[in-house]
């Protein structure tokens, strides 16, 4: 039987509703949300994301604001603009796009963002908040993903979920989200990287395998179990003379292999792509309610 595709489109229209409201009882009390991204250099991979994440903001009616600072910006001029969107009222959230230019230190930008408006969930604080399981705002992936579980009627109590790959960005933040008590959570985690040994026979226990390794199509079908529940984070961009282009973009998966064996799967493009600039969104308008309503 055909698995069921879980599609990010499907899923972030659903949360994109839900935003619109509470967008609108913000600005019942005078407040618009406002999201702002502060872009240093011209990376095009970079200036793709911003300029959607803008265009996001813009049709939700929250206020965006794109800073962009030239590449040879200095880390004290970075600075300086973060302690100034630090202090902006207007804005309640706000990132830095990475990757830097090499010359920046990202550890020390990252660490001067208010922990109030760290919308992208990467200050060491809301780290630690969610560990413990008290967090203000979910990183923007791994909280997408685990939206995607939720909102398919997926179980995870209880459920092997094993996590392929160890980045802050992704693996770890995925596996700190899954070991929590509550919803969309409650699972048995273990996390391979490539230092695992015999990987495997260890995603083959997988009732739920998360893969985020930017591996093309790592993933065989022997690699997963019969009727799984398999979450493709990778984003690849392999060379393909057939298409139009000359490439297309590919998961970390065989998707043609692995979802004749799986119950459910996300396909690459259009599967957890779309969540990440959602999760965002949604973290942009909680920090615009915690600022209004003082709830933390
Ligand atoms: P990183 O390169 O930071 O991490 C990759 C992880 O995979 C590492 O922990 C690495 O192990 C592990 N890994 C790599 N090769 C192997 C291997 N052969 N066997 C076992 N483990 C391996 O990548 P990210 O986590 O940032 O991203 C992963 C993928 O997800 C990329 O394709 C990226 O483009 C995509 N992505 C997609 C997003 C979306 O919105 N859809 C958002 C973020 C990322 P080790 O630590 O030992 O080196």
């Amino acid at each position: 039987m055909a698995p069921r595709l879980i599609l990010g489109k499907e899923v972030s229209e659903e949360i994109y509703s839900e935003l619109r409201e509470r967008i609108a009882s913000l600005k019942e009390k005078g407040v618009t949300p406002g999201l702002a991204v502060i872009l240093v250099g011209d990376d095009p991979a970079s200036q793709v994301y911003v300029r959607k994440k803008g265009e996001m903001c813009e049709s939700l009616g929250m206020r965006s604001l794109t800073v962009r600072m030239p590449a040879e910006t200095t880390q004290e001029e970075l600075l300086a603009k973060v302690r100034q969107l630090n202090e902006d009222p207007t804005i309640h959230g706000f990132l830095v796009q990475l990757p830097l230019p090499s010359h920046l230190d990202e550890r020390s930008v990252i660490e001067s963002i208010s922990p109030a408006k760290d919308v992208d969930c990467f200050h060491p604080e809301n780290v630690g908040r969610m560990l413990i399981g008290e967090p203000s705002f979910l990183p923007a992936t791994p909280a997408g993903v685990q939206q995607m579980l939720v909102r398919s009627g997926i179980e995870t109590k209880g459920k092997h979920v094993v996590v392929v790959g160890r980045s802050n960005i992704v693996g770890k933040p995925m596996a700190a989200l899954m070991i929590q008590k509550g919803v969309g959570a409650n699972s048995t985690v273990t996390v391979v990287h490539s230092a695992t040994e015999n990987l495997p026979s260890i995603t083959r226990q997988a009732d739920i395998l998360v893969v985020a390794m930017g591996r093309p199509r790592f993933v065989t079908a022997d690699r997963g179990k019969e009727g799984a529940v398999v979450i493709d984070v990778g984003t690849n961009r392999i060379e393909d003379p057939t298409h139009p282009k000359g490439s297309r973009l590919v998961g970390d998966v065989d998707f043609d292999a692995v979802s004749q064996k799986v119950s459910a799967i996300t396909p690459v493009p259009g599967g957890v792509g779309p969540m990440t600039i959602c999760m965002l969104m949604a973290n942009a308008v909680r920090a615009a309610e915690i600022a209004t309503e003082g709830e933390r």
